[in-house]
């Protein structure tokens, strides 16, 4: 029988001891990385920016992978974070009792995301292996925050580079991180080859992911001590963000409920894999016939107007060419407030799953996004990411189609984030001053 409780916790002992890799269960085999100029990679090259332990698991054929009891330590502090039903916001809608809402909350980490799930393990790995510094890059500030908290936790420095336009939009998560520890520039500086390469062509740049990696890397891949680490897109970070889904399930259960729909923003493609892809193996083992969907911005819709080809992943060429759905590295879009959807590329992984028919993806607009978002936090209490506002949109659209249908229909999302640091986002909403943009608005550097 279905449960009338609204949130279903799980206490510590359930945070999963292994994460989920896809790896195994695609369709096809993995396409590997290319060196940055297509020929073959030198796996000397991930060696000199990654720590051992994440390369091996880009690459796993093992189907599960064991957590540290070390990280599992320090998943203990916020994990598992809830599920609930959107009573509420079902109520607003609405809806008929056969149309249900339940949503993943991230938001309850310490950085406000589900971006912690993936920097412990990396902090960890990396203080195994001797190193002391990090380098990295930040679009909103949330993987920032969350690298900054874990280097904080494991005594490594961390250094960010942070997309301009969002340095300068959100202070407090560059205070955030200052706080934590780290060091943070706007991108593009003049600090790396690739950040005064871009200022020259363009003095006003307002930064990109894409720029932001290529000066990280650099920095990185100059320095012994320094290895760099990424927020979203590669492997490992998928793989680490698999306790979503994995407590997901676990919680639906106690909800006695089974979603039709699971939904999940995308930006690199990380906590829609965090989601997804427990479900994508449970439909394996016959116990689900979800639908996975992937939703991204219409100014960066990578998944749905991109092409699906091999592409690099950043702007100067720093690094390995994935198979991925890309936009093309010298893409960058126009400046929407879901700063952590602004990638021009997406996950390999996520570009296959698309690829071979295994999920769906939609674009949607900004504006739609925070009608969504506000009606949401004026219904369930929380205040959305702009990022997780677009899964938002998405699920309510899904719950508005099918009852127009007459049909059932158990809608799970992924809420990644909250958005109490995105107050000036929402300030331009309520005034009216927010505009919708479409991939066109974005510029190609160089102007090709
Ligand atoms: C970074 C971020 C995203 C986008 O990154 P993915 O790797 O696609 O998950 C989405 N939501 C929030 C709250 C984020 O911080």
């Amino acid at each position: 029988m279905l449960s009338e409780k609204t949130r279903f916790g799980l206490d510590e002992t359930a945070i999963p001891e292994q994460w989920y890799n896809i790896i195994p269960d695609l369709k096809s085999p993995l396409a590997p990385p290319l060196a940055p100029d297509g020929g073959p990679l030198d796996p000397g090259q991930l060696a000199a920016i990654f720590p051992m332990e994440c390369i091996k698991q880009e690459m796993s054929p093992e189907r599960y992978i064991d957590i540290p009891g070390a990280v599992i330590d320090v998943y203990k502090t916020y994990r598992p974070s809830p599920l609930l039903r959107a009573k509420q916001l079902e109520k607003d809608l609405g809806l008929p009792a056969g149309v249900r809402i339940y949503y993943k909350y991230e938001g309850v980490s310490p950085a406000g995301s589900h971006k912690p799930n993936t920097a412990i393990p990396q902090a960890y790995y990396n203080k195994q292996e001797g190193i002391t510094k990090i380098s990295t890059e930040t679009g909103a500030g949330q993987w920032g925050s969350a690298l900054a908290i874990a280097g904080a936790l494991f005594g490594i420095d961390i250094e960010v580079f942070m997309v301009k336009v969002s340095f300068e939009q959100k202070p407090y998560r560059r205070i955030l991180m200052e706080t934590y520890g780290a060091t943070v520039h706007a991108s593009p500086t003049n600090l790396t080859d690739s950040g005064r390469r871009v200022l020259g062509l363009d003095p006003d740049s307002t930064g990109s992911l894409g720029i932001a990696i290529s000066e990280a890397v650099e920095v990185a891949a100059s320095r012994p001590d320094t290895n760099y680490a990424l927020g979203s897109v590669l492997n490992h970070v998928c793989l680490h963000q698999t306790i979503i889904g994995q407590e997901a399930i676990a919680q639906m259960e106690l909800a006695a409920d089974e979603p039709d729909v699971v939904i999940g923003c995308v930006g690199g493609g990380s906590n829609f894999s965090g989601l997804a892809f427990p479900y994508y193996r449970r439909k394996l083992d016959g116990k689900s016939s979800a639908r996975l969907v992937g939703v991204e911005p219409k100014a960066c819709p990578t998944l749905t107007a991109g092409e699906y080809r091999y592409d690099l992943g950043d702007e100067a060429g720093m690094t390995p060419q994935l198979l991925m759905y890309t936009l093309g590295h010298d893409f960058v879009p126009a400046g929407i407030h879901a700063g952590g959807l602004r990638f021009h590329g997406d996950s390999p992984l996520v570009s296959q799953l698309l690829h071979d028919g295994g999920m769906e993806a939609v674009a949607v607009d900004q504006t739609a996004c925070f009608a969504a978002a506000v009606q949401f936090a004026r219904t369930e209490g929380i205040l959305p990411a702009p990022e997780s506002s677009h899964a938002i949109r998405a699920a309510i659209d899904e719950a508005l189609a099918a009852q127009a249908a007459g049909e059932d229909r158990v809608i799970l999302f992924g809420l990644s984030g909250h958005g109490n640091f995105d107050l000036a986002a929402y300030a331009q909403y309520m005034s009216g001053d927010l505009k919708d943009f479409d991939y066109a608005a974005g510029v190609v550097l160089g102007g090709k």
